[in-house]
């Protein structure tokens, strides 16, 4: 009899363990989609932009003189460390990558929101980089709390344009994906937050989109992926990066809107997705799509894909560390 219970306890953990590895495992082989992939290792020349992805929605902008950072989340801490303790910035790999990227130009610092996986490391990446954080409330108590001078903070207006060379990026007022698994959305950091932390000592604390100008050209960034119906209804850009993560697990009505409300309205020649990759996993590996329980990234991949084709809007990926250069 207790041989027998045994039995069934051990196949009772068998079957948990291998449905867990399931759930948390990638919905889908990113390098299926290769023949999107891109690359540019050049140096940025007289009125181009070179942009390198770090995952989620972390990106560098380089135009030679100036370098401007969208989020800087870089230490991704592992799924169970997320759950079970509190976390901190991983400085020893910031610094490398800093060195490894030559980010020593970089003169702002824009979270798009507060959520951990945008702005956990902006407190370290501002001091570190001599630049100024921008954004709202919880983004300045986030960076007081971990240090930064109050001369480094700013705090953003909707609408606001911010000159950095010869980059004018304008706040652009957003709304957070939903559902926002957090609940948080709207919810401030009131007080300086310094780390260690947990995950959710980071709410949402309102979001942005960018409007990057530079040289005649605009690059629309959409993070999260949402509307604000309207909205962009007279805003257009050359490029788009724009925040594709869990629009697979939507109707088709909400996809076929939010489409219309950002591509069909921005009309870009070019469309880099963001927010596809498991922020779980060290930034110094392959990225690979978010794992099956929260998304279906090949059905947020393929519906974007049909749609810009059908546009004759270019789509290209970056993998982690990979580089595109504009105009
Ligand atoms: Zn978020």
């Amino acid at each position: 009899m207790k041989k027998k219970l045994l039995i069934v306890l051990l196949v009772l953990i068998a079957v948990v363990t291998i449905g867990i590895y399931y759930m948390i495992s990638p919905s889908g082989d990113i390098d299926q989609y290769t023949e999107y992939y891109t690359d540019d290792t050049s140096l940025p020349t007289k009125g181009k932009i070179k942009v390198t992805f770090f995952g989620v929605s972390t990106l560098l902008f380089d135009d030679g003189e100036t370098q401007l950072l969208i989020d800087g989340f870089f230490t991704r801490p592992p799924f169970l460390k997320l759950l079970t303790s509190e976390i901190y910035t991983d400085s020893t790999l910031i610094d490398d990558l800093i060195s490894q990227f030559r980010m020593d130009r970089v003169k702002g610092i824009f979270p798009t929101h507060s959520h951990y996986d945008h702005a956990f490391d902006v407190a370290y990446t501002t001091k570190k980089m001599n630049a100024t954080l921008f954004g709202s409330v919880s983004t300045m108590n986030i960076g007081r709390g971990g240090g930064v001078k109050e001369e480094q903070l700013h705090l953003t207006r909707p609408y606001e344009e911010i000159s950095l060379g010869k980059f004018i990026v304008q706040i652009i007022p957003s709304k957070h994906s939903e559902p926002n698994s957090l609940k948080d959305s709207g919810l401030i950091i009131k007080e300086p937050k310094p780390q260690p932390a947990k995950m959710t000592d980071y709410p949402e604390g309102g979001s942005f989109d960018f409007l990057i100008k530079h040289n005649g050209h605009q690059v629309y960034i959409k993070p999260s992926p949402n509307y604000i119906e309207g909205a962009l209804d007279t805003t257009r850009a050359d490029v788009c990066f724009l925040g594709i993560g869990t629009i697979g697990t939507k109707e088709p009505a909400w996809q076929n809107k939010y489409y219309e409300q950002t591509i069909g309205k921005l009309k870009p020649k070019l469309l880099v997705p963001l927010h596809w990759d498991d922020f779980t996993k060290p930034i110094n590996q392959h990225l690979d799509m978010l794992p099956r329980f929260v998304a279906k990234t090949p059905k947020d991949f393929d519906f974007i894909i049909q749609k810009t084709s059908a546009d004759k809007i270019d789509f290209k990926i970056l993998q982690a560390y990979k580089s595109i250069m504009l105009f």
